[in-house]
């Protein structure tokens, strides 16, 4: 097992794989030094300008600054080596010309030339890619600076000193620098690397591991002309679990490695194969499905022909063919089944994947495509499933303050061939179908449907399973289905299930990768079943749909709607709200006073095939907002009426505990009304002063709520009721209803802040509001 035979590129295109990154490394480094370098020649031509004495003209000075900021701009496009290193050439060049220029004129030229031909090189060292640059620039640079000292000074000792500067500084430190960049470049470049093939290779084996094949299948899909095939293979050795429990890992391990061998042997080079998981390995081909079954054959009997200690090895497969739009994920499933089914029938055997159903010859997708390919009209269209057609209905959502369509749900129906609608309950019976297959199909119909009818502007909500959603692999499968369909993903909700599986982790992965897309993400049937807060805040969906149900939950005990607090919670957390099953008039109308943005249901629009016209339903909405400011003002009224006596008497017991007299005197009219629960007086910090004065509604039976019964131990300036209060002193405030804590019953308080001998205070009285029938204030 010495030899391991890897899947890894080819050692000749690694020096080209190497420039290509030291390209990329260098480039933000060599961007900004030559950028720096353009700064500093502008500086020299300023200070050349404070110095008298006839001088080149300033145009061509300027026009060698123009150049090299065009070759530092022409930096981020080089594509190829040899063009990055002819930029660094040309600018070193056009960089000596400009301070020649500069320094013609000048009484001591050395002087301004000298610092700049030493730094030159050294700065330019590092930018060069490889030595042959280093080299080549190196050269060309001294030739120009030897000219250039020549051609303008007659030969003296001073020449021989400049250059012996030159020569002695600029030269060794460049290439120290030079190379020293470059090994370290060149190491990095080694180490990255072999980690690259490390991650990416099954070290028993030498193959390619399970994500290194899964990536590279799906660049490849990516990548798939029309009329190329794809297909795969999927195998799993036989009992292998045997071998090792007999004749120990060791042996197993070595049967894995000559598997690998085996595979390596019969597939060309530019096929993959790969060990995906203990004893199962695939192939990836870019032949059809009978290719792919020869192949596997061939594979089969390979293996068959190693030996074991107590026979020989064998292996099953399963082969299936890349249908057209579809995701990696899901040829490799078909492969799997294939193999199952191989498994089954008595092991060490090649299965193809099952043929399409009898009149169905193509996948869903590829139905799509073919629709689109036909210029197929405004026909429905259709998609043969077992023994029904499937067909798309859509349902309206309704924006309540708009009073317009803003959406369609996708709904699916069954359709016998006869025209008799197939039962829901048959449709998605569990056992009856492959669930997840059924579910990708529908959004292939529905899209291929919408594609038509689907209004402008409107959204198209379709139901997704978690498992569906989760997927490797679909958000991209379903953004190419929408685009070929000629939707932009943001058209489209997708409406996550109320069902089945996931974990929230991966859900929330998954919302963000259908996000990056441009996807709506809508969460079903919100209050049923499986749902919850955690799930909820994790997911963080554009839209909450809300289970019919809760429109009609009241609160215990005094039966108000929850569905108000429930969407301005919904609301705070950023998300839309829809409520779904609006089938009467009063539940739209506490649809609409609840604050709910989007309705759904029977009232507004019942799924059909087409769309049908917003008319009825816009008066519907219209009435409901009638109804509810009529409503509110009545509510108002009532709630005033009921609460104005209590109000009145606070009024009269802060006068009276103004002048002076006793509390229990004070209070005595007020805790005799029928509602009273108790009176108190609470300090500026909120905490009680003295006791309280308790009325009729007071009652001692709340042992549940025992632990903070007592409204002495606590501070209450938290509490609405105290805020209001301060905030308009003299004014007897009537909260909106809550919960007690004394009583464990919702209750109101009318509190009035007054100045009294002991200092300012908020005196109150806490009202039993539980009772049946009772007023609640309009205001939320
Ligand atoms: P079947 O024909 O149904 O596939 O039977 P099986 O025994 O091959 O099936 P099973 O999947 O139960 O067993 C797979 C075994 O592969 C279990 C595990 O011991 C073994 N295995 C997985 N990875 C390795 C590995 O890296 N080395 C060795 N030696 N064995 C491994
Ligand atoms: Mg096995
Ligand atoms: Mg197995």
């Amino acid at each position: 097992m010495s030899a391991i035979p890897t899947q890894s590129q080819p050692e000749s295109g690694a020096r080209e794989r190497f420039h290509q990154r030291s390209l990329e490394h260098q480039r933000p480094l060599s961007t900004v030094t030559m950028a720096f370098t353009v700064v500093a020649f502008l500086c020299m031509l300023v200070a050349r300008m404070l110095v008298n004495g006839p001088a080149a003209p300033l145009g061509y000075r300027l026009l060698c600054a123009l150049v090299l900021a065009l070759l530092v701009l022409a930096i981020p496009r080089a594509r190829s080596t040899l063009s990055f290193g002819a930029i660094g050439v040309a600018y070193v060049l056009v960089l000596i010309g400009g301070i020649a220029l500069n320094a013609v004129g000048v009484a001591q030229p050395l002087l301004w030339l000298l610092p700049a031909l030493v730094v030159i090189p050294i700065c330019a060292a590092p930018l060069w890619l490889t030595p042959a640059h280093f080299i080549a620039g190196s050269v060309l640079f001294y030739a120009a600076a030897l000219a250039l000292l020549l051609g303008n000074w007659p030969a003296h000792e001073v020449d021989a000193a400049v250059w012996t500067w030159v020569i002695a500084i600029g030269a060794p430190t460049s290439a120290v620098f030079h190379f020293g960049f470059y090994y370290f470049r060149r190491n990095h470049f080694l180490l990255e690397s072999r980690l690259a093939q490390l991650a990416a290779t099954d070290p028993l084996t030498g193959l390619q591991n399970r994500r290194a094949f899964v990536k590279h299948a799906e660049e490849r899909l990516d990548t798939l002309a029309p009329g190329e095939y794809v297909s795969a293979i999927f195998l799993d050795l036989d009992n292998f679990k045997s071998l090792n429990d007999r004749f120990g890992h060791t042996v197993g391990d070595h049967a894995l490695f000559q598997v690998g061998q085996v595979l390596l042997d019969a597939v060309l080079p530019r096929h993959s194969v790969s060990r995906i998981g203990g004893e199962e390995f695939a192939v990836l081909l870019d032949v059809d499905l009978d290719g792919a079954l020869r192949l596997a054959e061939r594979l089969r009997a390979g293996i068959a022909a190693i030996e074991r200690p107590d026979g020989h090895l064998s292996a099953s497969f399963g082969v299936a063919g890349h249908r057209r739009g579809e995701s990696f994920m899901v040829l490799l499933d078909r492969a799997d089944e294939a193999l199952l089914r191989a498994k089954h029938a008595g092991r060490n055997r090649v299965c193809a994947e099952r043929a399409p159903a009898p009149g169905a010859p193509l996948s869903p997708l590829d139905h799509v495509f073919a629709l689109r390919d036909a210029g197929v009209g405004r026909s429905t269209a259709r998609y043969r499933w077992d023994d029904m057609q499937l067909i798309s209905h859509f349902q309206p959502l309704y924006s309540l303050s708009h009073q317009k369509q803003v959406g369609f749900e996708a709904l699916l129906r069954g359709e016998h061939d006869d025209g008799t609608m197939v039962p829901p309950m048959v449709m998605f019976a569990p056992s009856s179908n492959d669930e997840g297959a059924l579910d990708r199909a529908s959004h292939a119909v529905h899209l291929g449907n919408a594609r038509h009818l689907l209004p402008g502007d409107a959204w198209l909500f379709l139901n997704i399973l978690p498992s569906t959603f989760i997927a490797k692999g679909y958000a991209d499968q379903l953004t190419k289905v929408v685009r070929a369909v000629g939707l932009e993903p943001e058209r489209v909700v997708l409406e996550i299930l109320e069902s089945h599986g996931g974990s929230v982790d991966d859900m929330s992965r998954a919302a963000e990768r259908y996000r990056r897309h441009g996807f709506l993400i809508a969460v079903d049937d919100f209050g049923a079943g499986q749902s919850n807060l955690d799930r909820l805040l994790r997911i963080r969906p554009d839209l909450v749909k809300l289970d019919g149900e809760l429109i009609r939950a009241t609160t215990h005990g005094t039966c108000q709607p929850i569905l108000p607090k429930l969407v301005s919670l919904l609301h705070q957390a950023g998300m839309l709200v829809v409520v779904e099953g609006v089938e009467t008039t009063e539940e739209l109308i506490l649809a609409v006073e609840s604050n709910v943005d989007f309705a759904q249901g029977y009232l507004l629009g019942r799924p059909a095939r087409e769309i049908a016209s917003p008319e009825s339903a816009r008066r519907q909405i219209d009435e409901a907002f009638d109804v509810i400011a009529q409503g509110r003002a009545r509510q108002h009224a009532l709630f005033e009426s009921e609460v104005e006596p209590y109000r009145r008497e606070l009024r009269g017991a802060a006068e009276a505990l103004r002048a002076g007299v006793p509390v229990d005197e004070a209070f005595a009219t007020l805790a005799g009304f029928g509602r009273s629960i108790s009176c108190f007086i609470l300090d500026d910090t909120g905490r009680q002063i003295g006791h309280e004065v308790r009325g009729p509604a007071w009652s001692e039976d709340v042992a549940s709520l025992q632990p903070v019964a007592n409204p002495r131990d606590a501070r209450w300036d938290h509490r609405p009721y105290f805020r209001n209060a301060v905030l308009r002193p003299g004014d007897a405030i009537a909260s909106n209803p809550y919960l007690s804590l004394a009583s464990g019953r919702p209750c109101i308080a009318v509190t009035l802040a007054a100045q009294l001998a002991s200092g300012r205070c908020v005196i109150g009285v806490e009202l039993d509001w539980s009772a049946q029938g009772l007023p609640w204030p309009a205001s939320e």
